[in-house]
């Protein structure tokens, strides 16, 4: 079987994979989800995801499944499809109850898919040209720290930005970088990495952590802290990260030209950086 899905203990073509309509997360967007990539036949940083997937159920009170079980039914899924390059979608709803906003309930079982799809990666081209994003209003809730399914104003701000011809909508919040509707963003001047801090303002991404830790090790400074709209316009690169992207120039912010206008030698480097160690299965905490 390639593409396929595994829902409450099946394993299933994706399409016939179908939840019940008083699926929480159908009606409420009440559940959290992990998007994990593999590499040559691997899933990359699995661990990290897990501990992020069992944090976010235990700040939303979902229990009744257990990281060990997720992890399980993941590689399973995985193993089945056969796919090598694959992009896998783990999604945890609160479970089947008859629509009211309190679930009350201590003992639902909450409703567990993995999809496992064929990944082709960000266009060569559009790695070498490196993308244009635009900057938008923060309007979402106060807990981004929290990779819940409840993603409406990722999904605005996404289809702004694709509607502007960009490729990422970055939101701002009182004048400072939070992140995109989907990535984490970096700012780098004077060889040096300035990316917002970890906090209930952003998703601390998987891509970002490993790519902090990277240039730690290499001896790259990197500074975790407020980053303002006006530092980003006149850092000499930016790059985002995410699981799909890995690192990905940024060379135009709201229509204006950062530095060369190209994707820069510390975004090239760090991707590269990046590259080798996926390569290599470096991804332990
Ligand atoms: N921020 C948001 C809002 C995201 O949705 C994502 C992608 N899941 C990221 C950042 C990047 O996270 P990761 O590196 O774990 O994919």
């Amino acid at each position: 079987m390639p593409e396929i899905a595994f829902l409450n203990g099946e394993f299933l073509p994706i399409d016939d994979a179908k939840v019940p309509v008083d699926d929480r997360g159908y009606q409420f967007g009440d559940g959290v989800y992990e998007i994990v990539k593999s590499y040559n036949g691997r899933l990359w940083a699995l661990d990290r995801h897990l501990r992020r997937l069992e944090r976010s159920l235990s700040e939303v009170g979902i229990t009744g499944i257990t990281v060990d079980e997720v992890r399980e039914r993941i590689l399973e899924t995985y193993e089945r499809s056969g796919i090598s390059r694959a992009l896998v979608y783990v999604q945890v709803t609160r479970g089947v109850l008859p629509r009211r906003h309190a679930w009350t309930s201590a003992s639902l079982k909450p409703t567990l898919l993995v999809t496992v799809r064929k990944f082709q990666g960000v266009p060569d081209e559009l790695r070498r040209s490196g993308v244009e994003v635009i900057t938008l209003p923060e309007v979402r809730w106060g807990r981004r720290d929290i990779k819940s399914i409840n993603l409406l104003p990722n999904v605005l701000a996404a289809q702004k930005a694709w509607e502007a011809g960009a490729y990422e909508a970055i939101f701002v919040e009182g004048g400072y970088i939070t992140e995109g509707s989907h990535t984490n963003i970096f700012a780098v001047r004077d060889g040096r990495l300035f990316t917002p801090q970890e906090g209930p303002h952003i998703l601390p991404g998987i891509t970002r952590g490993l790519v902090i830790e990277m240039a730690r090790e290499e001896g790259i400074p990197v500074e975790e802290g407020p980053l303002s709209y006006e530092a980003l316009l006149e850092a000499d690169e930016a790059f985002l990260t995410a699981t799909g992207e890995e690192v990905l120039g940024v060379v135009s912010v709201d229509g204006r030209r950062m530095g060369s206008g190209k994707v820069g030698p510390m975004t090239w480097r760090l991707y590269e950086m990046f590259v080798d160690r996926v390569e290599r299965g470096m991804d332990s905490p």
